[in-house]
């Protein structure tokens, strides 16, 4: 793995470059995660140990494997399998082309990310960074897998306090937003919610500027939550009783406008409930892959 071909770089994550390279040995594409430690006294630092201890306990159909780790001096690089494109590319590419996703394909992608994180959440892992830039898919489109748990963590039950800095914006989980510290599964669900929407409609759901940006954004198509469709949310740290009043939630009938004919009311029912305000009521990734939403859904080979 030392004498690997270095191609172009694929992009940028949160603790390092991602170049892809070549296997000279075996010809196969990787993709190397490179992560330069910039204080010499300093070691490898523990969210880099956090990634690759998670990595190599997740091993699943729908999670990047992690296959290789080479240490240097300065620097750890992380070997993962390559796939060809992010579904965030893969958007763009679709979106360009003034199309839609296919139904099939949704279907099968919303499926097999629920999977990987029911995976996840039943080895008590959060991901915490779902976002379709963490979404990789292979080149026959068939399958996607999630990627770069760099922000994820092993986490105890009860549930620990965290640092609520995790998500990137638009797909963050409005307790995170309104500063609980006691956040759960539930964050990472409400984060599959957007994407489901965002590969429904080609749009994204809630594209908030600001942290309070991003809440208001929900709350014009959610309404503005209360104590009595989230109970205790007057409690939490951000919660403000000035908040703007949205009183209706709108989002059957803003999805509904954009759905293609071939999805029926069941997408509308599921998403509603991802997006569930009070977090304890959301849909647990089990339940979404029970839903009515994967009938007649054709069995992917693993
Ligand atoms: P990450 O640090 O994992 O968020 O990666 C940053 C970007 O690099 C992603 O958005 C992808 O576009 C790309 N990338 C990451 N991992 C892979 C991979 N295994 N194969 C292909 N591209 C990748």
């Amino acid at each position: 793995m030392e004498n690997l071909i270095r191609r172009e770089k694929l992009g940028e994550g949160s603790y390092g470059v991602v170049y892809r390279a070549v296997n000279p040995d075996t010809r196969c594409l990787v993709a190397i995660k490179k992560i330069r430690f910039h204080h010499d006294n300093e070691g490898i630092p523990s969210a880099v140990i956090r990634e690759i201890a998670l990595l190599k306990e997740l091993k699943h159909p729908n999670i990047v494997e992690l296959q290789d780790v080479v240490m240097m001096e300065k620097e750890v690089q992380l070997i993962f399998e390559y796939l060809s494109m992010d579904l965030y590319r893969h958007f763009e590419i679709v979106h360009s082309k003034g199309e839609k996703m296919h139904a099939n394909s949704i279907q099968s992608f919303l499926y097999q990310v629920t999977d990987a994180i029911y995976f996840c959440h039943r080895r008590r892992i959060l991901h915490r960074d779902l976002k379709p830039q963490n979404l990789l898919i292979d080149s026959t489109y068939t399958r996607i897998k999630v990627g770069d748990f760099g922000l994820s963590r092993a986490f105890d039950l009860p549930v620990r306090s965290y640092s609520p800095e995790v998500i990137t914006l638009w797909y963050r989980a409005p307790e995170l937003l309104l500063g609980s510290q006691q956040y759960c599964c539930p964050v990472d669900i409400w984060s599959i919610g957007c994407i489901f929407f965002e590969m429904l409609t080609m749009k994204t759901l809630f594209p908030g500027e600001s942290e309070i940006d991003q809440l208001i954004c929900i709350f014009k198509i959610l309404g503005t939550p209360n104590e009595e469709n989230w109970k205790g949310i007057t409690q939490l740290p951000n919660y403000s009783s000035s908040f703007p009043i949205y009183p209706i939630n709108k989002l059957t009938m803003f999805v509904r406008k954009d759905l293609d004919k071939n999805l029926n009311a069941s997408a509308v029912d599921l998403l509603n409930r991802m997006l569930c305000y009070q977090p304890s009521e959301r849909i647990i990734a089990k339940d979404i892959m029970k839903h009515s939403f994967f009938q007649g859904m054709p069995v992917l080979k693993q």
